[in-house]
C-alpha cells in the first residue's frame, strides 16, 4: 500500500523523462548561446574582474526584461537581499516578516542587518505568504501610527515584509502590497527563483520597494554565482550601486569612500556568462512551462497527490516543479523520495522550515500550520529547461 504511491510516481517519471540520461538531476544549466564568445572576450581583453562592458550591459538587459527602472548586479542573491533590506530602512533591533517556508538566505539576510526575522505562514495555492492571514495577525499584534508598525508585544518596529516567490511561482503581490501599505511596512520581494515569472502580466520585482534576484548555478539562468537588486526608485538604485561597490566616491585616481560599503560587485566574467543566457530567457521559460505541462498531464487524476500548478494570476517560470502529497499521504513522503532517487530521478523535499533551524528557534512567529503541513508533503521534481 505504502509503496504503491511511490511506485506510481516512479512510473510517471519514467514516462515523462523517457530516454534522459540517469541520474536526472534536479536542475542543471546548459549553455546554447553566446556564452563562449562573451567569456572569451573577457579573457582576451583582460577585463575579467569588477569592471567591464558586460556588467553594464547585463544591468541594462535585466532592467529591460523585468521592466524595472534600475537593476544593480551583485555577487549573489543573498548579498542582493542584504542590500534590499538595508535600503528599505531595516535597522538593528527591527523585526522583519519572513515566510518560514523559504530558503535560509531570506532569513540570514535579516540577521546581517542585526534585525530579527519574524516568521509568517504561506498559502496552499501560491506557496507564498498568505495576505489575509497576515493582515489578521498584524491587526492583532501590532499598532501603526501611519508611519511605523510596532509589535505591541516586543515594542519593536516591524519594518519590512520579504515575500518569496517559491519555486518561481509569484506570491499574491497586489494583496500583499495592500497589507503592507495598510500597516506601514516596506515590501521586499525575494524573487531569487522567479526570473521570467509574471504576476498579472507584469514581471515580478515591480511590487517591492526593492527586489532580489539570484543567478546561482541552480537558477533558471546562472552567472556561476551572481545576483541583482531591482528597483523602480532610481535614488535607491544609485545607492545600491554605491554601497555594493565599496561606497567609493567618483574620482579619476583618488581612493575615497563616504560610507561603510560592501565589496558585492559581480565580476565581468560572471556578467558575460549570464548576459548570454538572458538573450534566450524567453525560450528557457517556454521550455520549462512545456515540461510543467507534461508533468501536469501525466500526474492528472493520480490520487494521493496533486501537481502544483501556477496560481491563476501568474505566468510562472516553473523554476522547480513540485508535487504536493495529500495530507492523508504525508507519511509516504520518504517512500516517494527514496523510490524516485533509487530509480535515478533526483527529487528533493522542500526546505526545513526556518523557525525549526537552531539559530531561528527563538524568533517570533505566527501560527505556521499551513507551512508545517506543506513542508511534510512537497516533492520537487527534475526541472532543467532542456528536459
Ligand atoms: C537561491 C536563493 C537565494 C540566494 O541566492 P544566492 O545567489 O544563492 O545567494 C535566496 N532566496 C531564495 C528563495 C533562493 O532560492
Amino acid at each position: 500500500m505504502k509503496d504503491a504511491l511511490a511506485g506510481r510516481v516512479v512510473e510517471v517519471l519514467e514516462n515523462c523523462l523517457a530516454g534522459r540520461k540517469r541520474p536526472v538531476v534536479l536542475h542543471e544549466p546548459r549553455f546554447t548561446g553566446n556564452e563562449w564568445q562573451y567569456v572569451k572576450e573577457c579573457i582576451d581583453t583582460g577585463w575579467v574582474s569588477s569592471a567591464g562592458r558586460f556588467v553594464d550591459q547585463f544591468e541594462v538587459k535585466l532592467a529591460e526584461l523585468t521592466g524595472v527602472k534600475q537593476a544593480v548586479a551583485v555577487v549573489n542573491g543573498t548579498a542582493a537581499l542584504h542590500i534590499c533590506l538595508m535600503l528599505a530602512g531595516v535597522l538593528p533591533g527591527d523585526e522583519v516578516l519572513v515566510p518560514t517556508l523559504t530558503f535560509v538566505a531570506t532569513a540570514n539576510a535579516v540577521s546581517y542587518c542585526s534585525a530579527l526575522p519574524h516568521f509568517v505562514d504561506s498559502d496552499q495555492d501560491t506557496l507564498g505568504v498568505t495576505p489575509a492571514k497576515l493582515n489578521d495577525y498584524l491587526e492583532e499584534i501590532s499598532s501603526s501610527d501611519g508611519s511605523e508598525c510596532i509589535n505591541r508585544y516586543t515594542g519593536q518596529p516591524i519594518r519590512a515584509l520579504v515575500v518569496t516567490h517559491t519555486f518561481g511561482h509569484p506570491a499574491d503581490l497586489d494583496a500583499l502590497a495592500d497589507v503592507c501599505s495598510r500597516h506601514s511596512i516596506a515590501l521586499i520581494e525575494d524573487a531569487a527563483e522567479a526570473l521570467g515569472s509574471l504576476y498579472k502580466e507584469r514581471h515580478v520585482g515591480n511590487w517591492g520597494v526593492l527586489s532580489a534576484i539570484s543567478f546561482n548555478g541552480n537558477k533558471i539562468v546562472t552567472a556561476g554565482g551572481g545576483g541583482a537588486v531591482l528597483t523602480n526608485n532610481v535614488q535607491l538604485g544609485n545607492l545600491a550601486k554605491h554601497l555594493t561597490t565599496t561606497a567609493k566616491t567618483a574620482h579619476r585616481w583618488a581612493f575615497s569612500h563616504d560610507a561603510i560599503g560592501y565589496n558585492y560587485r559581480l565580476p565581468n566574467l560572471n556578467a558575460a556568462l549570464v548576459l548570454a543566457q538572458l538573450e534566450y530567457l524567453e525560450e528557457l521559460v517556454e521550455r520549462k512551462r512545456e515540461l510543467a505541462d507534461r508533468y501536469r498531464q501525466a500526474f492528472a487524476g493520480m490520487d494521493g497527490l496533486r501537481f502544483f500548478k501556477e496560481p491563476e494570476f501568474a505566468r510562472s517560470n516553473y523554476w522547480l516543479n513540485a508535487l504536493v502529497l495529500d495530507e492523508s499521504r504525508m507519511d509516504e513522503l520518504n517512500h516517494v523520495l527514496e523510490a524516485t532517487n533509487a530509480a535515478g530521478f533526483h527529487t528533493r523535499p522542500s526546505w526545513k522550515l526556518m523557525h525549526r533551524l537552531p539559530m531561528f528557534t527563538a524568533c517570533p512567529h505566527m501560527d505556521l500550520s499551513v507551512s508545517e503541513s506543506l513542508s511534510e508533503r512537497i516533492v520537487n521534481l527534475p526541472s532543467s529547461a532542456f528536459l
